[in-house]
């Protein structure tokens, strides 16, 4: 898995200089959203992290899984939104990022997106309880699954 060029984060965009080194650099979302290659309501999003008790990082991750998401209707289309997009994102690493971000569990996946669907992050979305994600499911079991 590659880490962000400015630090130790997943990286999740690049960025391509048409300059005379013609390199490239990495990003994390939050890197990114800085550097203006994306957008995301950075306010809520760290009050949505705050609440949740992830990192701001976690909370993008699935912002932007739910977002790629053809429309979330149970806890299942969240877990398997997240999953996918791990997958997309990291390939074999994909592990590795959830785990870096504590996204840990069907439960944990369950924590940030309750903190989200009360916001504007989130639009048209399931309105889900606790209880939706209660199902014991382990970042392994949802690695096979998906
Ligand atoms: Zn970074």
């Amino acid at each position: 898995m590659r880490s962000c060029d400015r630090c130790d984060e997943p990286a999740v965009k690049v960025a391509i200089h048409q300059g005379a080194d013609n390199g490239k650099q990495y990003f994390c979302y939050v890197h990114a959203v800085e550097r203006g290659l994306t957008d995301f309501p950075m306010e809520t999003v760290r009050a949505v992290a705050e609440a949740a008790g992830y990192s701001v990082h976690a909370v993008l991750f699935l912002t932007e899984a739910l977002v790629r998401a053809d429309g979330v209707e149970s806890a299942s289309d969240v877990w398997v939104a997240a999953i996918r997009s791990a997958k997309e994102r990291f390939g074999e690493s994909a592990g590795e990022a959830l785990e870096h971000w504590q996204l840990l569990s069907r439960g944990s996946i369950g924590e940030v997106y309750l903190a989200l669907q009360k916001t504007e992050v989130l639009q048209e979305t399931a309105e889900l309880t606790q209880g939706d994600f209660a199902a014991e499911l382990t970042l392994a079991d949802l690695l096979d699954a998906v």
